[in-house]
């Protein structure tokens, strides 16, 4: 079954006069339970089609298809809403708030779905503890290493049990164990059924997906 479908999707920035073209026209799609990972060099537009596809962005033209939702006609509204429920997101540079402890980090955009915050610690605890973060749930980034702060991201994407974990870059900025620490959790997760789209550059790291979407100069190649 497809999950995701992506149709026809350019995207252009504009800054004042100057357009930079970005995505050229991009159709593929993605089935439930995949591991997918999107290579290619520096600036071909990999981070930029994660975002589109995330919906942290939306395209110039083009369809995105979603559970069969074309997510790319949503207002902002439905777009917040749909990201919090159905999407887990992990970043390269981990993105988690400093002044709140991993566990608070985990729990806020549950709350935010508007599940109490009874359920929503439990939920978050039982996150941390499937990423090996059960005995640190109450301390603050700055008191954890980037490996660990990555897994305490990891939590925070899969808390809520989304349909999509979106990954961009997650082992940029991370030593080779702490990565491969990572990557392991994604193979758990998407043995568990979890479909992760995953941007890198490092051909270590690619190979742990079932398939490689390879895109060039804002195509897929
Ligand atoms: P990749 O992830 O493959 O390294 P990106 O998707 O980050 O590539 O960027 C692709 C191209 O788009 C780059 O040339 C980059 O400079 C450009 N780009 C990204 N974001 C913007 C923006 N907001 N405005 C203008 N150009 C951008």
């Amino acid at each position: 079954m497809k999950l995701i479908e992506v149709k026809k999707i350019i995207k252009t920035y504009y800054n004042g006069d100057i357009e930079t073209p970005v995505l050229k026209g991009i159709d593929f799609s993605i089935k439930k339970g995949e591991f997918v990972a999107i290579m290619g060099r520096s600036g071909a537009g990999k981070s930029t089609l994660l975002y589109q596809i995330g919906l942290l962005d939306v395209p110039t033209s083009g369809e995105i298809i979603i559970n069969g939702k074309d997510v790319s006609k949503f207002t902002e509204k439905e777009r917040t809403n749909f990201r919090l429920k159905e999407l887990g997101y992990v970043f390269q540079d981990y993105a988690l708030l400093p002044d709140l402890t991993a566990v608070e980090n985990v729990l806020l955009p549950i709350i935010m779905q508007g599940i109490d915050k009874k359920k929503a610690h439990e939920m978050a605890a039982e996150a941390l503890a499937t990423v090996g973060m059960a005995d640190k749930l109450n301390n603050l980034p700055s008191q954890l290493s980037g490996g660990e702060q990555q897994r305490v991201s990891v939590a925070r994407a899969v808390a809520h049990k989304p349909d999509i974990l979106f990954a961009d870059e997650p082992t940029a900025n991370l030593d080779n164990k702490s990565s491969d620490l990572v990557m392991d959790l994604f193979q758990e997760l998407n043995k568990a059924g979890q479909t992760i789209v995953m941007v890198t550059h490092e051909n270590r790291y690619g190979k742990f997906g079932d398939r490689i979407v390879t895109i060039d100069d804002g195509k897929i190649i």
